[in-house]
């Protein structure tokens, strides 16, 4: 099996949006794929049509493109297995299901709603586990219980059917999983799942382990929470005789709530505060909005970045890792086995670190869009200084209007707390002589400013801490923002005189 091609898919149902479970399980896949030169499939599992949500198979792969997660075979990039949307696949799977019967693995149950329930109640009344299998099955209407004929009847009759997994009884299967080890569950806790309906259509079971097959994945890397099902699926393999081609299996540990209280589901949305889908979600029945990290101002690389870690680590320091270095560093070996708690200030964090490594301009391009927005119109080569000053003091692009708002709009109001602090009966005079020094410097820069200002220091004998505050107030409105000198060298020399002389008539002498 280990000289097979590597060929993984990623299968996700478009019963809703991709939570970023699912997008980290996508590009784990992606990364082993890559990693190991192997293919990487999109599989859309749209079998259940009941659960079918307008619009989220495009979600799925609009979230795909935009962490750059690139499939090689799938929907809009057909290969040599197509169709990948089992709907498309439906005739597909019967002769499966029929194969099943015929063998002796599977049988046709034709138990109405009311009769299921009327088990469920029995047995449960007798305190027994109520599920359809070994013990229970010999007391239901199927093709186990009814003779040839009176099944051929029914099947004749048109009534509504399932086909329905036969689990043997008491059996140990013993599976091997790439993250957990050796797994070993006994059939006596597993019931017969359904794997086909007669409305032609198979269950996720059957279709997923017939595609699996159909399409040779060599590994079905996916969530935990399908852990349970591997038993049945390795079932399937035997009974359908494809043991010898079985995929490997690895099951992801879950992501956690950032309390580790629990999984973190589709439901918590907005809840906790951070999104937890990749784009914006509109949900077409409920009208419900759920934010996205793209919207919220996310960089694709710093979010597939920041997804690789929870659950996976390089075993080494370095945390800052580009796709390219992704594929490179990845492994399932260093898949850890217990849940990922979800680190919201991490998240922000990583991004940070992919804004300071962009470049100032391009940076500055997109913040220039949201000055734009405002209204406010500035050469570009200023707007990529502001941006170099302030970059370091965000997490977001949309942040760094707060950081740089007094590089556009003049103060209106002085932070209060500092004005009672720092602002003394001397500071307008002292504001007044500055302003005298800063009329007549010629050129203004960063070092002639310093040097005035300090040459002004020392020969009025007053204290930095004190004039660069009444400076930064008169300037800034508050005690924030980068290197003063820089300031007022982007704001220029004119501005700089009246925001100060406006501050001495604003607070005066308080
Ligand atoms: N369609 C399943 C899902 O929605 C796929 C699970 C698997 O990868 O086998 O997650």
């Amino acid at each position: 099996m280990t000289d097979k091609k590597v060929r993984v898919r990623f299968a996700p149902s478009p019963t809703g949006p991709l939570h970023i479970g699912g997008v980290r399980t996508a590009l784990y896949n992606y990364l082993f794929a890559r990693k190991q030169g192997g293919d990487f499939l999109l599989r859309i599992e749209d079998t259940d049509q009941k659960r079918f949500v307008h619009g989220a198979e495009e979600y799925i792969m609009e979230s795909l493109r935009w962490c750059g997660i690139q499939w090689d075979e799938g929907p809009g990039k057909d290969g040599p297995y197509a169709p990948y949307r089992q709907s498309e696949r439906k005739e597909l799977y019967r002769q499966y299901a029929v194969q099943l019967i015929d063998s002796g693995h599977a049988y046709y149950a034709f138990d109405t709603a009311e009769e299921l329930e009327e088990m469920r109640k029995r047995i449960e009344a007798e305190k027994g586990n109520a599920q359809y299998d070994a013990t229970t099955r010999g007391s239901m209407k199927n093709s186990l219980t009814l003779n040839n004929v009176e099944t051929v009847a029914m099947l004749e009759s048109g009534a509504p059917y399932v086909v329905r997994f036969k689990m043997p009884a008491n059996e140990d299967v013993v599976m091997q999983d790439q993250i957990r080890g050796t797994v070993k569950v006994n059939t006596s806790l597993l019931d017969d799942k359904v794997l086909f309906k007669s409305d032609g259509m198979p269950t996720y079971h059957l279709a997923n382990v017939v595609d699996d097959y159909l399409m040779e994945i060599s590994h079905v890397i996916r969530g935990e929470e399908w852990l349970p099902s591997l038993p049945l699926h390795v079932l399937l393999y035997k009974s359908l005789g494809w043991e010898s081609s079985m995929p490997e299996f690895a099951h992801l540990p879950l992501l956690l709530k950032p309390d580790g209280n629990g999984k973190l589901s589709k439901r918590d949305g907005d809840r906790l505060g951070f999104p937890v889908f990749p784009l914006m979600w509109n949900d077409p029945n409920s009208g419900e909005i759920s934010s996205g990290y793209r919207e919220s101002g996310y960089f694709a690389d710093a979010f597939v970045n920041m997804l690789a870690f929870l659950g996976w680590n390089p075993g080494t320091d370095k945390e800052i890792f580009s796709m390219d270095e992704l594929i490179e560093a990845f492994s399932l070996e260093r898949v850890g086995k217990s849940g990922s708690k979800f680190d919201p200030a991490k998240a922000r964090w990583f991004n940070h670190q992919y804004l300071l490594k962009r470049e100032d301009k391009e940076v500055a391009a997109l913040f220039n869009l949201i000055l734009k927005d405002r209204g406010i119109h500035e050469p570009m080569e200023k707007v990529t200084k502001i941006v170099s000053l302030v970059k370091d003091r965000v997490s977001f692009v949309h942040e760094m209007w707060d950081q740089a708002v007094f590089f556009f709009i003049a103060p209106r109001e002085y932070d209060d707390k500092l004005v009672k602090k720092k602002w003394k009966d001397d500071t307008p005079d002292i504001l007044w002589q500055v302003t005298d020094v800063l009329k007549n410097l010629e050129p203004f820069t960063v070092q002639s400013i310093d040097k005035a200002l300090h040459d002004y220091m020392e020969e009025r004998e007053v204290g930095a801490g004190k004039l660069m505050i009444a400076l930064r107030l008169s300037l800034v409105g508050a005690g924030m923002g980068p290197d003063l000198k820089e300031i007022m060298v982007l704001l220029g020399k004119e501005e700089v005189i009246a925001r100060i002389e406006k501050a001495i008539d604003v607070i005066g002498n308080k």
